[in-house]
């Protein structure tokens, strides 16, 4: 049988299991089908699954096997730039898959794998609670928190992969099984931290913590001020206790007519941050910034569902390119040489370079922890450039390129979350916990189904 008879035979048995939450290339729908978050990267699958159960993903997975093909779970695609070629694969889209039960009792969310941070964030603050969410509403919570998880609460509750209290999974010979501190112990070590190559999420159990209200906001400053206001955040950021988390920024505000007139199409530098306190408590800590006079505050009292627009992530798919790194201090020659990159002046094409204050509970192994145990380091760096078509990709990437050069002195490693290239995932780990999660993906993928976007391979 030719490949092309060999994948309409996979096509027409992967529709007698799950009926039309099948396309293949030739379908209605088709590109709309294999379109990811991040606009900039082509998906070329085999076919695309959108699975409304766990025995949806356990058909796939069935006639995947069969015919040589490799399953690869995406929650929304806005980590779809590192992973490899799907032309040999299933795409299996879990967004239908989004409902969410929060258990104010127990201080627990369970939610199907599809589910994105939006879905979570209200529910859980009627209860007066909030699970570890990111910058972006719209990420798919799974998928975060396999890659670690990096909250505006870091500093004090660790990293979202440590919340995971117990995952429900469709290995990759077809069974369903519960991951949990009591069963199937080495997968769920894996999971939390160890990305998306051991198995197909289908549920998370997540913690939540009582949180009602934090002190957020953002500080804004014309980006000519850039050396001066990250050397003062720096060094306030040390002294500060770890219920504050924030990070230092470069803004290029794009010129877009959505964008409100006092910061469309303006250069700033900018600290962000989220302080798990009551007003005046933070407005102290903020004191010192605060004397720099910044040209526009908007802190306030905040409840967890108004954090998603503190950092002004994109609301809607974008084409973008980006990456980062772990820094393993962020002195004055590390800002000298990120402004001198990529600040006033250099005609920079990225929007937006964000370094993150870890340290505190971030950086301390959590008591249940997983493969991820804590980051090693008290930065963590992201930088990412509008990627509209291949020319503006390139001159994107290039200055990255750049900025990890200028800044290699400094460079800690990777985290998995903020590695938008594929760069193996040996620099993610210390080598005993990469040695162990290979071990563990040769027990529960040998032939290696499962495709993430950042592959642990089988030992071997
Ligand atoms: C605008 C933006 C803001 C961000 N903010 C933060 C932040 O504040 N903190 C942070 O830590 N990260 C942040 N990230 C990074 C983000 O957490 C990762 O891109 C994450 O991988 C996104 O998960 P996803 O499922 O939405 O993306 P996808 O690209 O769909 O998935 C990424 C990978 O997760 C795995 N995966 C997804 N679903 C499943 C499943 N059901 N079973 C098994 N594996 C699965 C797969 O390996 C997949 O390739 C941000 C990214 C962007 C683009």
């Amino acid at each position: 049988m030719s490949t092309a008879e060999q994948l309409a035979t996979a096509l027409n048995q992967l529709r007698s299991r799950v009926g039309d939450r099948v396309l293949g290339p030739d379908d209605p729908g088709w590109d709309d089908a294999r379109r990811p978050w991040n606009l900039s990267v082509e998906q070329h699958p085999a076919a695309v699954a959108t699975p409304e159960s766990a025995q949806d993903v356990v058909a796939v997975v069935d006639v995947a096997r069969q015919h040589g093909l490799r399953v690869a779970p995406q929650g929304t695609g806005h980590s779809a730039s590192p992973r490899a070629s799907l032309e040999g694969s299933v795409l299996l889209d879990m967004s239908r898959m989004n409902a969410v039960q929060i258990d104010p009792e127990r201080r627990r969310a369970r939610l199907q794998a599809g589910a994105q941070w939006r879905h979570v964030v209200g529910p859980a603050a009627e209860h007066g609670l909030a699970g570890l969410s990111g910058s972006a509403p719209d990420v798919c919570v799974t998928g975060y928190a396999l890659g670690g998880g990096a909250s505006w609460m870091i500093r004090r509750y660790g990293l979202a992969a440590n919340s995971i209290r117990a995952a429900e999974v469709v290995t990759a010979d077809g069974r369903e099984v519960r991951a949990d501190a009591g069963s199937e112990p080495e997968l769920f070590w894996a999971l939390r931290g160890g990305g998306g190559s051991f198995g197909i999420v289908t549920a998370l159990e997540l913690e939540l913590f009582p949180v009602r209200e934090l002190y957020g906001g953002v500080l804004f400053w014309p980006q000519e001020r850039a050396a001066e206001v990250l050397g003062a955040w720096h060094e306030w950021a040390a002294g500060v206790p770890e219920e504050m988390t924030s990070l230092g920024r470069l803004l290029n505000v794009p010129p877009l007519e959505e964008v409100p007139e006092p910061v469309r199409g303006r250069a700033f530098v900018l600290v962000e941050a989220a302080w798990l306190g009551d007003e005046a408590g933070g407005a102290e800590l903020l004191a010192p910034l605060r004397e720099l006079g910044p040209e526009m505050d908007t802190f306030a009292m905040i409840p967890p569902t108004g954090l998603p627009a503190l950092h002004m992530d994109p609301p809607e798919p974008v084409p973008g390119a980006g990456d980062g790194m772990l820094l393993g201090d962020f002195p004055a020659g590390a800002i000298d040489a990120l402004v001198g990159t990529a600040g006033p002046g250099t005609d920079s094409p990225l929007v937006s370079i964000e370094v993150r204050h870890l340290g505190g509970a971030a950086g301390r192994p959590h008591h249940e922890h997983g493969a991820l145990a804590a980051i090693d380091a008290p930065h963590a760096l992201y930088a990412v450039g509008m990627a509209a078509n291949e020319d503006m990709k390139q001159t994107v990437v290039e200055r990255l390129d750049r900025l990890q050069a200028a800044l290699a002195p400094w460079d800690a490693g990777r985290f998995l979350n903020f590695t938008e290239r594929p760069v193996g995932t040996a620099r993610m780990f210390s080598d005993e916990t990469h040695r162990r999660l290979r071990e563990i993906k040769s027990k529960y993928d040998p032939d290696n189904v499962i495709q993430a976007n950042h592959e642990i391979p089988p030992a071997g």
